[in-house]
């Protein structure tokens, strides 16, 4: 797997003060995509265990409250592999840190598919959807288009059906 992208102290993509992981690769190949450069899986530099240490303690800092981990693409159900790891990790290390991810899969395909399923019960939150040009609306929170939802994971996999964050 390969990182496209890092940022620490991420305000934008998710509720609190968070750092934001951007995996390599995407298949979806939305059009108006807005960042294509990371559909091809080579883009950006490989994840090492050296990276995944310095995210567990960047999560763990105890001078600011670090709400959790957002994980962008690309497409990061296409890395269940590369990821399977480290959030097992930030769920055994990371005291009260939840993990929001976005997926151009929705949350129906998700659980449909063994390995995609097992990532997403690492997950609290789940934005789903491809991004629709035609639906784009600038004035969506966390999201670019109409058709993309924020879900509430924890409740949507018990009730087997998609249910959307409580805000
Ligand atoms: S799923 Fe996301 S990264 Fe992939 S093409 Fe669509 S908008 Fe771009």
């Amino acid at each position: 797997m390969n990182i496209a992208d890092y940022k620490k102290f991420d305000v934008i993509n998710g509720k609190g003060l968070r750092h934001a992981l951007f995996t390599s690769g995407c298949e979806h190949h939305c059009k108006g995509c807005f960042n294509a450069a990371t559909w091809n899986f080579d883009y950006g530099t490989p994840y090492t265990q050296e990276f995944e240490d310095q995210v567990i303690r960047d999560l763990n800092i105890d001078y600011v409250v670090i709400s959790g981990l957002s994980i962008l693409g690309g497409e990061p159900f296409q890395n269940v592999d590369g990821l399977l790891g480290l959030v097992k990790r930030i769920k055994n290390e990371c005291k009260d840190k939840d993990i929001w991810v976005w997926s151009g899969y929705t949350f129906e395909e998700i659980i449909a598919d063994e390995s995609r399923l097992e990532l997403l019960t690492y997950c609290d939150v789940l934005i789903d959807g491809k991004f629709i040009l035609e639906q784009r609306n600038l004035k969506l929170q966390w999201r670019g288009s109409e058709n993309q939802r924020v879900l509430d994971v924890k409740q949507s996999l018990s009730q087997g059906q998609a249910v959307g964050l409580g805000m």
